[in-house]
């Protein structure tokens, strides 16, 4: 087995647990969420990666943590998934706590890491059987797994000749292979190219529509809005907002810019249109910024036709700049 594990090493299973984990898990309600965290935090020495973090993700949701580098993702992943010990606050996944590491929740998991580890001598086919094995699932799980990613015809090759996305693929199929209620990803699709990306966009939906919950990372805000049930963003250890991209966007930016090409509209006639807060020219346009889009619309069709117009609303990436800080020029 290869890894390559540019990280540093997790807790030892073997350390004493903290209090709040320690604490025996209630029986879990049938509609108890998939993850509960309650005023999490974890340092590391001065760093505090985690700094109170409270959520739930529901049974069934797609959720997606986002945030800069060094927000405490990773970190917070790893603690739902019982790699590390949280120092304290509550975690409970699946109606139990993952720490100490708990060897009853572990097959109900499925965790796919940027170093996760492959039997590089072996095939695709015989790497994800020997996964299935390790799990007593048949050979067929094997081959499920190895079609949900769209793998079928690299089964053969040797997981040492497989592109750098389709290994990215063998690392989520080896998540998948024995079934497991709760799915941790962490940036499934950094590596992939723009329709490999699309293609695991599919797996991920067809994973949601099985009734799978996912927790995934990524820095693709554009794959977080379309996927996303709720996402979480990650600012210094904290959750600087939650909700779903529609909601956050809403919240964020619910202007909406409308772009008509110049010479068609003055911008006396622009600023003048009723509902529009503000028009200005920029490059080979005239920018008109309006909360009443479909009544602006109406006027600069009514006026210079809609020929060559476009509309810009925000995105979940200008909700993203806002809060975690625009790059500078
Ligand atoms: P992200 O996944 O969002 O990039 P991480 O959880 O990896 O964030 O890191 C959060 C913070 O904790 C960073 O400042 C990082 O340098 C620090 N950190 C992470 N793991 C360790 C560790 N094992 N020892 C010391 N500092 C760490």
């Amino acid at each position: 087995m290869s890894a390559t594990a540019p990280r540093p090493p997790k807790d030892s299973p073997d350390a004493p647990a903290a209090p709040a984990a320690r604490a025996a898990a209630p029986a879990p309600a049938p509609d108890a969420p998939a993850v509960a965290l309650d005023g999490v935090h974890k340092r590391y020495g001065d760093t505090r990666a985690v700094d109170g973090v409270s959520f739930t993700v529901a049974r069934g949701e797609f959720f997606g943590l986002l945030g800069p580098n060094g927000a405490g993702k990773t970190t917070l992943v790893e603690i739902m998934e019982g790699q590390r010990r949280a120092d304290a606050g509550t975690v409970t996944v699946l109606g139990t706590s993952p720490w100490p590491r708990n060897v009853a929740l572990l097959p109900r998991l499925g965790v796919q890491t940027q170093a996760s580890a492959f039997f590089v001598r072996l095939t695709a086919r015989e790497h994800l059987c020997t996964m299935a094995a390790l799990y007593r699932c048949d050979a067929a799980a094997a081959e499920r797994a190895l079609a949900s990613v769209g793998l079928t015809e690299q089964g053969d090759t040797r997981v040492d000749d497989l592109s750098g996305g389709q290994r990215q693929r063998l690392a989520i199929a080896s998540a998948l292979v024995h079934g497991p209620e709760l799915i941790f990803l962490d940036e499934p699709t950094a590596a992939l190219d723009p329709q490999a990306r699309r293609a695991l966009w599919q797996v991920l939906r067809d994973l949601k529509g099985a009734g799978r919950t996912i927790v995934y990372t990524t820095h693709h805000l554009d794959e977080a809005e379309a996927l996303c049930d709720r996402v979480a963003i990650m600012v210094d250890g904290k959750v600087a907002a939650l909700d779903s991209p529609a909601s956050l966007i809403a919240a964020g930016s619910p202007t909406t810019r409308l772009l008509v090409p110049a010479g068609r509209l003055t911008l006396a006639a622009a600023r003048a249109i009723p509902g529009v807060d503000r028009a200005e020219e920029e490059a080979d346009s005239i920018v008109l910024e309006t909360l009443e889009s479909g009544r602006v619309l109406a006027a600069v069709d009514a006026i210079a036709g809609l020929q060559g117009v476009q509309t810009r609303t925000a995105s979940l990436e200008d909700v993203y700049l806002a809060l975690t800080g625009a790059p500078q020029p």
